[in-house]
């Protein structure tokens, strides 16, 4: 029995494949972990848990009968779909996460989350999510029909995306110090992250002791995993399970 990690499947109908990928993943291989965490932008776009496009229904379905099984999946929210909330909960049977949690993984403490808040020399996202992230703004936005909130996070989607080509790789990249900073506040040695699409191993020295940053990749073109069992860990893929 393993304890399963994925994060960043971005699922959209624009990826048809990677719904189908996703939801064979959930009712086949998922079924034999222990526990299940989605570190966040499961969903490409998320507007709100009455946001029911294809292939939101479907997903929460999966998840939902996977939840049914006992099996305890949890998810924490991404920059692309924070809005998940508890009617998406409800329905999925899955527990929200918080920004940071620490897990025990099989005796080891574990931080995780979605990266995204580690990436502080972006500060125009930092500052993006800030306000993204005042419940007053988000109960504003959720207060608007779903045509306009669609038409707003396109405007923002094509702003970021501008944004992001003129952007050095490493400004959206996470912050060495930001990971320090985080690991000696919470008091961990493993950090198990995704957002930046760039899946590794990070090992090195925080106050003089080893210590272990996994960064998780994406789905669309990674379909990355981490597997962690009582032997230890490996991030691999999903045809690796
Ligand atoms: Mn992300």
């Amino acid at each position: 029995m393993s304890t399963l990690f994925v994060s960043d499947v971005h699922l959209t109908n624009a990826r048809a494949n990677i719904v189908r990928t996703f939801i064979a993943f959930l009712e086949t291989k998922a079924r034999n972990a222990d526990a299940l965490f989605i570190l966040g932008d499961l969903f490409d776009e998320w507007l709100g848990d009455d946001d029911d496009k294809a292939p939101h229904a479907e997903v929460s379905d999966a998840l939902a009968a996977l939840t049914a099984t006992g099996l305890p999946v949890s998810v924490v929210h991404g920059n692309h779909d924070f809005l998940l909330g508890k009617k998406f909960a409800k329905r999925s049977g899955c527990k929200l996460l918080g920004d940071d949690t620490t897990i025990d993984v099989y005796g080891t403490p574990a931080l995780i989350m979605h990266g995204d808040t580690l990436c502080t020399r972006d500060v125009n996202y930092q500052s993006f999510r800030k306000m993204t992230r005042n419940p007053i703004m988000q109960k504003m936005f959720l207060s608007m029909s779903l045509e306009k909130r669609a038409e707003k996070a396109a405007n923002i989607r094509s702003e970021s995306s501008k944004d992001s080509a003129l952007k050095p790789d490493d400004i959206m990249d996470v912050t060495p110090e930001a990971v320090d900073k985080i690991m000696r506040k919470r008091n961990v040695r493993h950090l198990i992250h995704g957002h930046t699409h760039r899946p590794a191993i990070h090992n090195f020295t925080l106050n003089e002791q080893e210590a272990t940053r996994i960064v998780l990749g994406d789905w669309y073109e990674q379909d990355s995993v981490l597997i962690w069992d009582e032997a230890g860990y490996r991030l691999g893929r999903i045809k690796d399970l």
